[in-house]
């Protein structure tokens, strides 16, 4: 008798490794209100409060229910982390007798608080407001004289991050939607990661399937709350994909454009994800089927992407972003620059190819092999 293997693709005796990151979730609507609860059983006496402009008044409410356990506000976070804003806020640390962060905010005011732990290991409470995912994951990407590294160190992984569904609801309705795309480019590149393991896949496939069906809902209807419920899981999901395993050609080329030409992160995502999947689709066929009956679709799963970049309203190009046309073949000189995994080897010409499909806001062609 032949025995077929699961849906996802492993036999039971193909070997992986999974390791879990200790990060303690609550997940709901009104969530927030249980932040002094969460500082208490951190046993934090003096937390600063991180936050951007559109949640002043979100801080206001957590600081008074913090009660004696808040000890200052800092609201300088600013987007790719440049460390000359940390070291300000580490000044603000040291001077407050800080002993624990609460990051209400997006991937950058996450990114503040994380900057924060690994120079002070401090533990962080986040209250996450984007679909960007940074607060599942153990990794920092921070810019000093505008070049931007990244470095993965459990300091940075927060203690506990509180999901608020209502914290979402006012997320405009265009940048929710390429957030979404951003979680879904973590999602989507965790199915063919080199490490991928059958318990990451199986979220990233729901992640997939909960993103695909609220991003597209929520452009029509911001205030629609089950699509925000939906999305903010997908979101998790995918923050958990990114945090566990590696990334490979999308990740890297949204990072060499947001670095070298500061194009809007997760804007940058959204547009090239559809034309990296295309590309490595000809080297993951069992990916592409996965894919598809998450997207509901029969094929071409990068296409339907395209379609969900249509319908929420994406930018259309790297063009639209800003970027000039002599950055396509710039951005592929770095590419090949600095060789990293990838399941479909690197070629120059279906590079170029890429890319000005890209820049351009063409929808994404089939490659050698693709189906
Ligand atoms: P962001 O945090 O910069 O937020 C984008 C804009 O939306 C900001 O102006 C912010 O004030 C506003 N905003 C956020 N939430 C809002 C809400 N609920 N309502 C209204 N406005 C709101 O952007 P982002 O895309 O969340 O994060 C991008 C940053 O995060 C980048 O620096 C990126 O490198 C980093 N990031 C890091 C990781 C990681 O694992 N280290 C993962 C993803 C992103």
């Amino acid at each position: 008798m032949t025995y077929q293997a699961g849906p996802g693709g492993f036999s039971t005796i193909s070997p992986f490794t999974y390791e879990a990151l200790p990060t303690r979730v609550l997940f709901g609507s009104g969530t927030r209100a249980q932040v002094a609860a969460e500082a208490a059983r951190l046993d934090l006496s003096r937390v600063l409060v991180l936050h951007g402009p559109p949640h002043a008044g979100v801080a206001r409410q957590c600081e008074s229910e913090l009660g004696a356990r808040y000890a200052g506000t800092f609201d300088g976070a600013r987007m790719h982390t440049p460390v000359e804003v940390t070291e300000i806020a580490l000044e603000q640390v040291a001077k407050q007798g800080i002993d624990g962060i609460l990051a209400i905010g997006g991937g950058s005011t996450t990114g503040l608080a994380k900057a924060i732990a690994l120079r002070t290991d401090l533990p962080q409470i986040v209250l996450p407001t984007t679909y960007a995912g940074s607060e599942m994951t153990p990794i920092l990407g921070e810019t000093r004289d505008g070049l931007k590294t990244t470095l993965r160190s459990l300091k940075v992984l927060p203690e506990t991050v509180i999901y608020d569904i209502d914290l979402t609801m006012d997320l405009p309705a265009a940048l929710s939607g390429v957030s979404g795309m951003n979680a879904m480019a973590h999602a989507v590149e965790a199915l063919y990661a080199r490490d991928a393991n059958p318990i990451i896949q199986a979220l990233a496939l729901q992640s997939v399937r909960a993103l695909a069906r609220a991003l597209p809902v929520i452009s029509e209807q911001p205030l629609h709350r089950e699509a925000r419920g939906d999305a903010l899981y997908g979101a998790w999901l995918a923050g958990i994909c990114l945090g566990t395993v590696g990334m490979a050609l999308h990740h890297k080329l949204c990072h060499t454009l947001g670095g070298t030409f500061g194009l809007p992160h997760a804007e940058t995502h959204a547009v090239i994800l559809p034309h990296a999947l295309a590309y490595n689709a000809p080297a993951i066929p069992e990916v592409m089927r996965q894919l598809c009956e998450a997207l509901d679709v029969t094929h071409d799963a990068p296409a339907a992407l395209h379609a969900i970049n249509r319908k929420i309203g994406a930018p259309a190009g790297l063009s639209a972003l800003g970027m000039a046309s002599d950055g396509i073949s710039r951005t592929v000189e770095l590419a090949l620059a600095n060789p990293y995994w990838n399941p479909r080897a690197l070629a120059r010409d279906e590079l170029m190819q890429l890319i000005t499909d890209a820049w351009r806001g063409d929808a994404p062609r089939s490659y050698p092999g693709t189906d």
